[in-house]
């Protein structure tokens, strides 16, 4: 009895001739940069995540501050963003110019909390970043209000979230832009670094690839100064041949979670996910709270049962942040979650075996 956090050998030998065959075509073409491959893989993930416009980077940090920079964020411009996130989030925040404001989450979703949100608001704000963790939409409604409200632009860091919804609309296009992630573990994933950014306005989405591209779309153009953050055409063929299978493996993704939800709820102590109706959670992690979880973690990972913890500290308490001065009553539930969060075993191929040896690990903990 031994379950992996994540399988993703086991991904690749269900589509091994598909992949194999991506990679020697992009050989065979000498289609290593931008190309064919890369054209296609913009198109299609455009169209499967209901955008018009997708523009393809290096990676999901990259495409934030891609964004951002795109955006005219300047030296002096507060925005706000989430406690409890990858510091990608964050961080490309200041590297675009700008001042981080933190969030605390609602306490239930691990998602920003709108009335946060407001709170956080001044004259210097321009921009807030809500993050969908885990794969669950944020509160895009309340979002979008005070966005409204206040003519601040947001960005969705849609990394967790691909084919996410938030009431029937999809993840990425409330906002001015959305960014993704490919890295290999995430639920549509690259084998290396890739990422984008999706827009609906056309314009955005011509700076940010010249930002992306060295500062021009044609070679020995330079209208800007850009930076070089492009996607490889292995890359946008290999997420081409997986592409078509993402709503099949995200459905195997939810049910997995509905059948460790219907096992672990009856188990005390253990908090499972939290989930608002009308949100429709893609999982890409499925995380439980749990007073004693380091001791569970260590138990389960006697019993073979890998697990994660996404993540150990909360934004605000790294030391990349120990100039702001937080504690931990300015973030409450981000600073009590840090401590009792627990990833458990979650990819689409992961069985239901699998997730009873999960589920009685966890029973049998004391
Ligand atoms: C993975 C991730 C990123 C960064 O993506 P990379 O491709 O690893 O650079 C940003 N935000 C969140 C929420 C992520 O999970």
């Amino acid at each position: 009895m031994s379950v992996p956090f994540a399988d993703l050998q086991l991904q690749y030998q269900t589509i091994k001739g598909a992949i194999d065959d991506a990679i020697a075509a992009v050989i065979r073409d000498n289609a290593f940069i931008r190309g064919s491959y890369v054209d296609r893989f913009e198109r299609d993930f455009a169209s499967a995540v209901s955008v018009e416009h997708c523009v393809s980077c290096a990676n999901g940090t990259d495409a934030l501050y891609l964004v951002m920079a795109a955006l005219n964020v300047r030296p002096g411009d507060e925005v706000i963003t989430t406690a409890h996130s990858w510091i990608s989030t964050a961080a490309m925040i200041t590297h675009a110019g700008a001042t981080v404001k933190f969030c605390d989450t609602d306490g239930a979703t691990f998602t920003i909390d709108p009335a946060a949100v407001e709170a956080a608001i001044t004259p210097r704000t321009v921009g807030i970043i809500p993050v969908h963790l885990y794969g669950q939409p944020a509160d895009m409604a309340a979002i979008m209000a005070i966005a409204e409200k206040h003519r601040l632009w947001v960005i969705e860091d849609c990394a967790q979230a691909h084919l996410a919804q938030f009431d029937g609309q999809a993840v990425g296009t409330f906002g001015a832009a959305a960014t993704y992630s490919f890295y290999p573990g995430k639920n549509l994933g690259a084998m290396g670094d890739a990422g984008a950014v999706v827009t609906k306005d056309p314009e955005l989405a011509e700076r940010i690839a010249m930002l992306a591209r060295h500062g021009g779309l044609v070679k020995h153009q330079h209208h800007i100064e850009g930076i070089n953050s492009r996607l490889d055409g292995l890359q946008a063929a290999i997420l081409s041949a997986k592409l078509p299978h993402l709503v099949g493996w995200t459905k195997a993704r939810q049910e997995a979670a509905k059948r460790y939800d219907s096992a672990l709820s009856q188990i005390e102590a253990i908090e499972i996910p939290q989930v608002v109706s009308g949100r429709d959670h893609v999982y890409h992690l499925y995380t439980i709270k749990h007073p004693k979880r380091d001791e569970l973690a260590a138990y389960l990972a006697s019993k073979g049962i890998q697990t994660a913890v996404n993540y150990p500290t909360a934004l605000p308490f790294l030391p990349a942040y120990s100039r702001f001065g937080h504690r931990p009553e300015d973030f409450p539930h981000a600073f009590r979650d840090q401590s009792r969060i627990l990833s458990l075993p979650m990819f689409a191929e992961i069985t239901a075996a699998q997730q009873q040896d999960v589920v009685e690990g966890i029973r049998s903990f004391r």
